[in-house]
């Protein structure tokens, strides 16, 4: 790989800034200074250090976002806003992707990477991954909601859903909820409870599989998953 495009991928600024500190002789390989960043390197084998830093080449970064309102789950849009633009521009180097969607007005869990394996495993139909979203909805949700949920609802295009748990966590005009589903279709939640005659009025996703969203995250901030959180959920 190209010394200076893995220097960029690691957050060493942009092809030009990586230019520059080559130029500085800042950057060292196997102890001998190069200002090339057209050499390439052996990732598994090579020593590189920029100053006094090992640089540890990450193929895949996954991170973890407290994705807040008004950000579409895309990588680029010539209108709106979108995930990517609230990622560093070291991060941004590693051409991430929402893994899965959530609605623009949807906050909470997303996950990130430039894994493309790892994205297909967590929203591919058939692994059934469990997503759990906390949701305020206008109306009384009831017991009778539960019992429809759980036996899987017909949504107004005629799509059965499969089962899904819901929980009253406070009843009233203005309930609150969780709701645990194992698909992933468009606007899926706020459908299904159309299909009971209810409007979703707020909707955050808190779990996916084992992976819980950190509670330190403030909306738009991200970290990178621990190893832990990654056996977790891979
Ligand atoms: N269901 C929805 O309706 N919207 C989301 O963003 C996620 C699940």
């Amino acid at each position: 790989m190209r010394l200076d495009k893995l220097l960029a991928n690691m957050g060493y600024g942009s092809r030009k800034d990586v230019k520059n500190i080559l130029k500085l002789k800042m950057v060292s390989v196997n102890n001998a200074i190069i200002k090339d960043g057209k050499v390439h390197v052996d990732t598994s084998m090579d020593v590189i250090q920029v100053g006094e830093d090992t640089v540890h080449y990450q193929k895949y970064i996954y991170l973890m976002m407290n994705k807040p309102p008004g950000y579409i789950s895309a990588t680029v849009d010539h209108t709106e806003k979108t995930v990517i633009d609230l990622l560093s521009s070291g991060h941004q180097n590693f051409q991430p992707f929402p893994v899965g969607r959530l609605d623009k007005d949807t906050e909470g869990l997303l996950l990130l990477t430039n894994d493309g394996e790892f994205g297909h495993q967590l929203t591919s139909p058939k692994k059934d991954v469990t997503k759990v979203y906390y949701a305020k909805i206008d109306g009384h949700v009831s017991d009778e909601d539960i019992e429809r949920f759980s036996k899987g609802l017909t949504l107004e295009d005629g799509y059965q859903t499969k089962p899904a748990k819901l929980r009253i966590l406070v009843a009233g005009k203005h309930s609150e909820i969780e709701v645990s589903i194992t698909e992933g279709k468009y606007h899926q939640v706020k459908r299904m409870f159309a299909a009971v005659g209810k409007k979703v009025t707020y909707l955050k996703r808190i779990k996916m599989g084992l992976l819980v969203l950190d509670p330190s995250l403030k909306k738009g901030n991200y970290r990178e998953l621990t190893e832990d959180e990654l056996t977790s959920i891979s």
